[in-house]
């Protein structure tokens, strides 16, 4: 992610006049504006179940309205913000954002949840815990509703510290996720460790299912080894319905991608969720019986 924010992101912005480090700083000082200005906002994208073909929850997915730029994609500055520290207090402010929002989304579903990417420098905050339980006793959530992913690169790097905060919170009633599964370096020690919740199959072995035996082959090994595990399964970037059967077939019936929905905009979800009223069972896929 680091690599690519370098490529396409960090360098996309840079003023040729600029050097690396002026750079930082510069994006550092925008990105505390941004925070003040309110430039943020919250996009959500519908987890599917497959199975009845409902939705079941969203994950949060940040973007930054540049008053210049435009709609900032969260690869081109979450990289700076994680290296400043900034993305502390932003973190913060995504996690109040979220509750204040999953406050209104059950409304029409009490069932919803919505799962949070966590930065590790949020885990390693002092006041984290302690926060978030103030957040979600504000808005009188249930724990249980609000789901943190963590990276594989972020597990590699935890400490015992942060095996702690990640305690604290499963104890706290938050599902916690393993995001990109399969891409960072092996998380088989954590899994060893710590019970997570589930674990997030990264896309890119998503992408090969429909025409690649080996893609295959190694989404059956982890859907097995997470069935064996206990672990819920949740497939990242649906792009085609045969990405969706071919996940259904090994159980793994939860999913997120672009062929059922993009993130959006809150206004713009509430809009999505009123049309599937009318069609709740849409994205339903039903297997031929073995
Ligand atoms: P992620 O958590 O793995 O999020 C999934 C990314 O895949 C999102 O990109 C999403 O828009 C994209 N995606 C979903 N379905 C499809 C699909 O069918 N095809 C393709 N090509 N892409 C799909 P996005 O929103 O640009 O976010 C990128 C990454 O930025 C996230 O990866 C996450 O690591 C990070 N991020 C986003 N929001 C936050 C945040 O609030 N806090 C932190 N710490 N990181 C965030
Ligand atoms: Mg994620
Ligand atoms: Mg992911
Ligand atoms: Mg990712």
């Amino acid at each position: 992610k680091v690599k690519e924010s370098g490529k396409h992101g960090v360098a996309f912005f840079k003023p040729e006049y600029m050097l690396e480090l002026e750079y930082r700083v510069h994006l550092e000082q925008e990105l505390n504006q941004a925070i003040i200005n309110s430039e943020f906002e919250i996009y959500y994208q519908p987890v599917i179940d497959t199975s009845t073909g409902k939705e079941l929850g969203f994950e949060a997915l940040i973007r930054w309205n540049h008053p210049v730029r435009g709609l900032v994609p969260p690869d081109d500055f979450i990289p700076v913000a994680e290296q400043t520290g900034l993305i502390v207090p932003m973190g913060q402010w995504i996690i109040k954002q979220v509750c204040s929002d999953l406050s209104l989304l059950q409304l029409n579903n009490p069932e919803y949840f919505i799962a949070i990417n966590i930065a590790p420098q949020q885990l390693a905050d002092h006041g984290f815990v302690q926060n978030v339980r103030a957040i979600l006793a504000h808005y009188a959530l249930v724990p249980a509703q609000i789901h943190f992913e963590i990276t594989e690169t972020t597990l590699m790097n935890a400490d015992n510290g942060n095996l702690r905060v990640l305690r604290e919170l499963n104890n706290l009633g938050i599902k916690l996720w393993i995001d990109d599964f399969g891409t960072g370096y092996s998380s088989f020690s954590y899994l060893h460790k710590f019970q997570f919740y589930g674990i997030k199959l990264d896309r890119s072995f998503i992408e090969g299912v429909v025409d690649s035996e080996r893609s295959q082959n190694i989404v059956k090994g982890i859907c097995a080894m997470g069935d064996a595990l206990k672990l819920e399964l949740l497939g990242e970037g649906i792009e085609q319905r045969e990405q969706a059967e071919f996940l259904l077939k090994l159980g793994c019936y939860k999913v997120q991608g672009y062929w059922y929905a993009k993130p959006m905009s809150l206004p713009t979800l509430n809009m999505w969720l009123a049309s599937r009223k009318e069609n709740p069972k849409m994205e339903m896929i039903e297997l031929p019986s073995a």
